[in-house]
């Protein structure tokens, strides 16, 4: 017992998927198409953050969520199915080949009607969903797209996310280069840069999860 995160190895992240993961069949054939497209299939977020995802739109009762960065749809088909019948889920991404994957199974199971997908560079879709009075108007957004982009992406975020909205952001540890001083590349930086941003942004409330390759949440202050 520690009171520190535990370190999960192989065995104990298998009994965690065991004991907690409830996948349903749509996107486990969805996450089993993405594996076979190779090292790219490194881009989906794993079934227990499509799960815990998923269980956050539901905790806040969201209506209306963004997602900057949808790649094969899979985190889009876990939060999709929980918002409302009614709900939307506004999709950005620059490729139609991936988005292509996802929008199968968005039919199959049956909410390719809560998702509008617009395709291209997201801050400029962001900005444009500005532009058309969309400002507010997000309960939730995920952000997991190219990673030199992110403050950008936040900062629109924070302007269409209402206030005590969520604004989730991926990769946050970024395979723990974050903490290591000798890593220098662009994308190793931006998301340092974000972190530490985001740690005195008095805009927000804020708690980084060790999930994944680290989530970090944060809500609009009210
Ligand atoms: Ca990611």
């Amino acid at each position: 017992m520690s009171n520190r995160t535990i370190q999960v190895d192989e065995r104990l992240y298998d009994y965690i998927l065991d004991v907690s993961v409830r996948e349903s069949g749509v996107l486990r054939k969805l996450r089993e198409e993405t594996a076979a497209l190779g090292g790219v299939a490194r881009m989906q977020i794993s079934p227990e953050q499509g799960q815990f995802m998923a269980f956050l739109v539901e905790l806040t009762g969201a209506r209306r969520m963004l997602e900057v960065g949808t790649f094969t749809g899979y985190s889009a088909l876990a939060c999709a199915a929980a918002l409302p019948p009614d709900g939307e889920f506004v999709a950005c991404d620059v490729s139609k080949e991936w988005t292509d994957v996802g929008q199968k199974y968005w039919q199959e199971a049956g909410v390719a009607e809560k998702i509008t997908l617009k395709l291209g560079p997201a801050v400029e879709t962001l900005q444009t969903l500005l532009a058309q009075g969309q400002g507010n108007a997000f309960d939730m957004m995920f952000i997991d797209a190219d990673k030199t982009s992110y403050l950008q992406y936040y900062e629109l975020g924070l302007k269409l996310v209402r206030p005590g909205g969520l604004i989730l952001i991926d990769n946050v540890l970024w395979g723990g280069a974050v903490a290591d001083p000798a890593e220098l590349d662009e994308d190793t930086q931006a998301i340092r840069a974000l972190n530490e941003k985001l740690h005195t942004d008095n805009r927000i409330t804020l708690s980084l999860i060790p999930m994944g390759d680290g989530l970090t949440l944060a809500r609009r202050r009210i």
